[in-house]
């Protein structure tokens, strides 16, 4: 059988596995019929996007707002060929809007010796093809997407990186502050641009309330994900 286009999470809210479920976008339908989507997956992963949003029943002209979680190729990678696609701008954090604009992702964790060798061998240049930043978004700020869509800043991944509750179904998209791959975990610290600030900002998903954890890397959680998460967080709090 073919590998589902879409993951239904809550009326209106889909995940979008662009890797199997190893990457994931994310979908929000407004009762009108417009369109959000939520991160692009790597640059092959734009025709799959295009193919979920069909799968919903949806198509190019309902998309009316693009957002990304944070400006690395395996979020922004397919960011180029959507906005074509659809003829829209992207929605990003303030902090990392630049970076954006520029397809280059933020710097990594210095104080970590991969890190610095990441950085040397990798920058500066283009990681993924830049995008039009139309929107930057702030902490606090409700999107008006399908009901609200609250921004939550958790920098540390990246200066930027947002996670996103969806009031209305009580879904949080935790972005790559938290993984669920085999298991929760913590980002690959050496793609952190600064990895104690991931560990610290992530403190604040535990304290959010939603029925449902949607991860960018892993499957979602529906049964007590806030229990899940502040059990994660409690055993693996920064010394
Ligand atoms: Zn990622």
């Amino acid at each position: 059988m073919a590998q589902d286009l879409v993951v239904p999470l809550a009326p209106n809210v889909w995940r979008i596995p662009l890797v199997r479920d190893l990457v994931n976008g994310f979908a929000l339908r407004d009762d009108d019929g417009q369109v959000t989507l939520v991160d692009m997956g790597l640059a092959s992963s734009g025709p799959k996007v295009m193919a979920a949003l069909a799968a919903i029943g949806s198509g190019p002209r309902d998309v009316t707002r693009l957002v990304l979680t944070h400006a690395h190729p395996d979020h922004a990678g397919g960011a180029a060929h959507v906005a074509r696609e659809t003829g829209r701008g992207f929605t990003v954090h303030h902090d990392d809007a630049a970076h954006v604009v520029e397809g280059s992702s933020p710097p990594r964790d210095r104080s970590l010796l991969l890190g610095r060798l990441l950085d040397r061998v990798t920058r500066p240049g283009r990681d993924f093809e830049p995008v039009t930043v139309e929107h930057e978004m702030r902490d606090g700020d409700v999107l008006p997407i399908a009901g609200g869509l609250r921004v939550v800043h958790t920098p540390g991944h990246s200066p930027g990186h947002v996670s996103l509750l969806h009031e209305e179904s009580r879904t949080l998209i935790t972005g790559d502050a938290i993984f669920n791959v085999l298991g929760l975990r913590w980002p690959v610290k050496a793609f952190c641009t600064d990895f104690r600030m991931t560990q610290r900002t992530a403190h604040v998903l535990g304290e959010l309330d939603y029925d449902v954890a949607a991860f960018t890397h892993g499957a979602e959680l529906r049964d007590r994900p806030r229990e899940a998460i502040r059990r994660f967080l409690s055993r693996r709090s920064p010394s």
